[in-house]
C-alpha cells in the first residue's frame, strides 16, 4: 500500500457536475466536487463514478489534476426518478468493473454517497476486497419523522437499516447524526466519524452589498430575504412565504428564491399559488438555479438568508450565508441547530412556525446595526469550516481505516497459513 491510496468515489444517482438546486442536486454534489478536488491535491488518486444521464458525455472526463469522472451506463440515459433507480444498480456495478478492466491498478478504498451508491459499493467492496466507507447525506427514517408526507420507499428504509451496519466506516456530518445512527440503527460509535461540511474561500471575500445589488439589478431600497436550495416540500418554502406576510407593510421586501429545476415545477406551482393566496405574489421572485460559483454575490446582496427546512442533515446554505456576513433565520433542526449561533449570528425557529420566522426576519430587516453585528459574528464563527480541513480529516480517517484493514488481512493470512 502506498501513502496515497486510489479511491473509487461512487455518486450513482447524481453527477458532481449536475446543475445545483434541482430536486436531487445540492449539498451532496457540492461536497463531492470540493472534497475530491482537495483529496487529489493532497496526493490521493480519486475516480468518481456516476450514472450516465446524457448520451453525449464522454465515458471518462478529466476534471483537472488527474481527478476523473466516469459516466457509467446504467438504465436510460436521461433523468430517472430517484425512487426507480435501484433497478439499475447491478448494471452500474458490472459496468464500473468493465470501465476499469483495462487499467493496471486496483482501488484500495470505496467511498459511497447516498444509499443507492452504497448498494453498488457493497458489491464492489466485496469483489475487490477493500474497505467501504459511506456517507448517507440523508436518512429516510429522519426525513419521514420531520415531515410525515415525505415519500420514501420501503426499499430505501430497509436498505439503509441493513447498509448502516455493514459499512467499514461511516462519515456523519454532525454529532446529532451520529447519535441518530447510534440510537435508531444501533451502529457502534467507533464506526462513525463526525466530519462537518465546509465552505470555500470565495464566500468569505469582502464585497459591498451596494455593488452586489448593482450587479444583480436589485433595488438598493428593497429589503431582500434570500432562500437558496433544492425546491421540495421538506425545505419548507411555504412556511417562508407565509412568514413574509408578517413583514412591516411599509418595508419594501422581496423574497428571492434560488433553486429549482423542471422536476421541481409542481412544487414551484404550489408555492406560487400559496403566495397568491396570501397576497404576496408580487414580493416573491423565483430565479431558478444559480451556478455555485455565482452565489457569493447573491448572498452579499441579501439582508437575511432564511432556511425554513423541516429537516437538514447539515445545511450548507447556512454556512455559506454566514461566511458571507449575512444573518440567518433558520429552522432549529439538524446541522442548522449546531452551526447557527442563536441570538448572535442568526435566529433558530421551530420548523413550520411562519409567524415566528416572520417576526425574526422583520426584526433583522428593521435594524441594520443588528444585521451588521450578526453578520460579523457569523463570519467569525464560520472561519473553522474550510473544505481543506474537511479533506484533511477524511485523509486521516481513510489512512487509519486502511491500516486497520491491512492488519486484519495480514492477521487472517497468518491465521490461514
Ligand atoms: N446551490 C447552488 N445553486 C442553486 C441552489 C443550491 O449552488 O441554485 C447549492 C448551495 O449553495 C449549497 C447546496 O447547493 O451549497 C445546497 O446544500 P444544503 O446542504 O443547503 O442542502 P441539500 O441540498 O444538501 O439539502
Amino acid at each position: 500500500m502506498n501513502n496515497f491510496p486510489r479511491i473509487a468515489l461512487l455518486s450513482f444517482h447524481t453527477s458532481p457536475l449536475a446543475t445545483l438546486g434541482g430536486s436531487v442536486s445540492g449539498g451532496m454534489n457540492v461536497y463531492i466536487r470540493e472534497i475530491s478536488k482537495r483529496l487529489v491535491e493532497k496526493g490521493f488518486q480519486v475516480d468518481i463514478f456516476t450514472r450516465r444521464e446524457e448520451q453525449e458525455l464522454p465515458s471518462i472526463m478529466d476534471l483537472g489534476d488527474g481527478l476523473r469522472l466516469f459516466n457509467i451506463d446504467a438504465g436510460p440515459t436521461t433523468t430517472v426518478n430517484k425512487n426507480d433507480l435501484s433497478l439499475w444498480i447491478s448494471n452500474f456495478t458490472v459496468n464500473v468493473k468493465k470501465a476499469i478492466e483495462n487499467f493496471d491498478y486496483d482501488y484500495e478504498l470505496i467511498f459511497s454517497h447516498y444509499w443507492l451508491s452504497m448498494l453498488a459499493g457493497e458489491t464492489l467492496a466485496h469483489d475487490w476486497n477493500v474497505p467501504h466507507i459511506g456517507m448517507f447525506h440523508t436518512l429516510a427514517e429522519v426525513k419521514i419523522e420531520a415531515l410525515a408526507s415525505e415519500n420514501e420507499t420501503q426499499e430505501r428504509l430497509e436498505a439503509e437499516r441493513r447498509l448502516i451496519g455493514k459499512l467499514d466506516g461511516i462519515i456523519a456530518a454532525t454529532s446529532d447524526e451520529k447519535e441518530i445512527m447510534k440510537i435508531i440503527y444501533g451502529v457502534p460509535a467507533n464506526n462513525i466519524n463526525v466530519v462537518p461540511l465546509g465552505v470555500g474561500p470565495d464566500f468569505f471575500e469582502e464585497r459591498s452589498q451596494k455593488q452586489a445589488r448593482e450587479k444583480l439589478n436589485f433595488f438598493d431600497e428593497d429589503r431582500i430575504v434570500l432562500a437558496v436550495g433544492r425546491v421540495e416540500p421538506l425545505k419548507g418554502l411555504d412556511v417562508l412565504i407565509r412568514a413574509i406576510q408578517h413583514i412591516d407593510e411599509e418595508m419594501s421586501c422581496q423574497l428571492v428564491i434560488i433553486g429549482g429545476d423542471k422536476a421541481a415545477s409542481t412544487e414551484i406551482i404550489r408555492l406560487k399559488d400559496i403566495a397568491k393566496r396570501v397576497g404576496i405574489a408580487h414580493k416573491v421572485k423565483f430565479i431558478g438555479s444559480v451556478d455555485h460559483s455565482k452565489l457569493p454575490i447573491y448572498y452579499r446582496a441579501a439582508d437575511v438568508v432564511a432556511i425554513p427546512s423541516f429537516s437538514e442533515s447539515f445545511g450548507l446554505v447556512a454556512v455559506e450565508a454566514m461566511a458571507s456576513g449575512v444573518p440567518v433565520v433558520a429552522s432549529n433542526v439538524g446541522g442548522l441547530a449546531l452551526t447557527v449561533e442563536h441570538g448572535r449570528a442568526g435566529f433558530l425557529i421551530p420548523p413550520g412556525c411562519s409567524d415566528q420566522f416572520g417576526e425574526k426576519i422583520n426584526l433583522l430587516l428593521r435594524d441594520p446595526m443588528l444585521r451588521n453585528e450578526f453578520g460579523r459574528v457569523g463570519v467569525e464563527n464560520m472561519k473553522s469550516y474550510s473544505w481543506d480541513a474537511v479533506a484533511l480529516q477524511l485523509c486521516n480517517i481513510f489512512q487509519s481505516l486502511l491500516e486497520e484493514s491491512s492488519k486484519i488481512s495480514i492477521t487472517s493470512e497468518v491465521a490461514g497459513a
